[in-house]
């Protein structure tokens, strides 16, 4: 199988995680969807690199520490590591800082800085994710993009048909892992 994509970018919280309240802080309460890895699976035959871009705009608020977002990142990457699954890092914005080169999706400040990390040709990239910002970012920097319906997706929908232009809409990442040669 050839390896279509460069780098496939997940956002974290209702693309391949629970999103139950909009933030996250501990590690008690982050699960993975079921079938999550499955999905990754499938999707690591057309890439060689995954990046997780995440906004985590609770560190500023309070509502989250960054010594519960570390223990949660330790995790992701062990449960990526024992399925050898090529997560190269978990990029997250710590505020709410607006604007286009903004750390903060859809601020392309994460990408540029994955980009420079690991040489990343971000016009054969994927982003995938459940929220506008996501769409509106992978549409800033010429990817292909992938709208989920979990997570806040029900909700973004329209307003995603309105603003962005998604290659494809799946209900979940499994959907999409199994849509990915047609996009
Ligand atoms: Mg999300």
């Amino acid at each position: 199988m050839s390896k279509i994509f460069d780098t496939i970018f997940l956002d974290r919280d209702g693309t391949i995680s629970h999103d139950p309240y909009g933030y996250i802080n501990s590690l008690s309460e982050y699960h993975f969807f079921d079938y999550t890895f499955e999905a990754l699976e499938i999707l690591s035959k057309y890439t060689n690199k995954f990046i997780i871009v995440t906004n985590q705009s609770g560190l500023a608020s309070g509502k989250i520490d960054i010594e519960n977002l570390e223990e949660i990142n330790s995790f992701i990457y062990k449960e990526f590591e024992k399925r050898n699954l090529p997560l190269k890092k978990i990029y997250f914005s710590e505020n709410y800082d607006e604007g286009y080169d903004s750390m903060r999706k859809p601020g392309i400040g994460m990408f540029v800085k994955a980009k420079e990390d690991f040489n990343i040709d971000l016009s054969k990239s994927l982003m995938i994710g459940d929220s506008i910002v996501d769409m509106q970012v992978g549409d800033r920097l010429d990817m292909k993009t992938i709208f989920l319906l979990t997570g806040f997706g029900k909700e973004y929908l329209a307003e995603v048909k309105d603003k962005c232009d998604p290659n494809f809409i799946a209900k979940d990442l499994l959907e999409a892992s199994k849509e990915i040669v047609s996009i």
